[in-house]
């Protein structure tokens, strides 16, 4: 059997069913199909190029995971580690037996989470080799699950993976985006991860809240308001991204702050300096 999956954006399919002309991730407003076209790859063709998982250390119990060469996208996964188990976070689009190695000498994995369906990944594949992790998918974004077959748990709200590490739905770039609050993380500080669902930026200082990063569509102000409603509770200091982007502390307050120009832009106040 043939575990396709796409390679624009690393996502898996249904080995059941024929490949739809277009995968339907790409295909959405989203995301973008490439000038050349749909292209679809395997694991194992990836593997027989070169492709391969590194893995480094982000902060105390934490590590990212990474495809070298880039593939797809190019997002980081995340593995939180806790006494209890590990949560694999925003699984990429490659796996193979010394990444399964390096994931496990941390402890057992107990869960495999996506941000957002951009980040499922080949999450089945990670998960079988995992032992049978469960794969928890946000409700609200099970239409977008290409492939099934797995252990799928759905949750809406909040999911509590281990005690000091839940999962709470922001909704926002999708209806079900998620972020994974890690109480432990940041040395004790409390820690984010917020795939694209809060998007820290380049000046490591602010963050930003769109639909669609690649094609530049925005949220309204009500939107980001009711995002960081659902986070202003929360204790955290910092806020990592999937692409090496974080807010290193004072994470609560660059939140705040980014939520509120953004709203003050949407809204017209700084009309007059456009
Ligand atoms: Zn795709
Ligand atoms: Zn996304």
């Amino acid at each position: 059997m043939s575990y396709h999956l796409c390679a624009t954006c690393g996502v898996e399919q249904d080995p059941h069913t024929p490949l739809p002309e277009d995968c339907a991730i790409c295909a959405d407003e989203r995301q973008y199909i490439p000038l050349g076209g749909q292209v679809w790859t395997t694991v194992e063709s990836l593997s027989g190029q070169g492709h391969r998982v590194e893995i480094h250390e982000v902060e105390r119990g934490l590590y990212g995971l990474h495809v070298e060469p880039k593939f797809a996208i190019g997002q980081q996964s995340l593995l939180v580690c806790t006494p209890q188990g590990s949560l694999l976070w925003d699984p990429i689009g490659f796996v193979d037996a010394a990444a399964i190695d390096a994931v496990t000498s941390h402890g057992p994995v107990i869960a495999v989470a996506a941000s957002h369906p951009h980040m499922f990944g080949v999450q089945t594949q990670w998960s079988r080799a995992l032992g049978d992790a469960p794969i928890l998918v946000a409700d609200a974004d099970r239409s977008w699950l290409a492939r099934s077959d797995g252990p799928v748990v759905f949750w809406s709200g909040t999911h509590e993976v281990t005690p000091g590490l839940t999962l709470h739905q922001i909704g926002g770039h999708f209806p079900g985006s998620a972020v994974a609050h890690w109480r432990a993380g940041a040395d004790g500080r409390g820690l984010l991860l917020t795939g694209d669902g809060v998007f820290p930026n380049p000046d490591h200082r602010t963050v930003s809240f769109l639909r669609s990063y690649p094609n530049r569509l925005p949220l309204s102000a009500a939107v980001v308001r009711r995002i960081t409603d659902r986070l202003s509770n929360l204790e955290f200091d910092r806020i990592i991204g999937n692409f090496d982007n974080m807010i290193d502390c004072g994470g609560l307050e660059a939140l705040e702050y980014s939520a509120a120009r953004h709203c003050a832009w949407v809204i017209g106040k700084f009309d007059h300096l456009t």
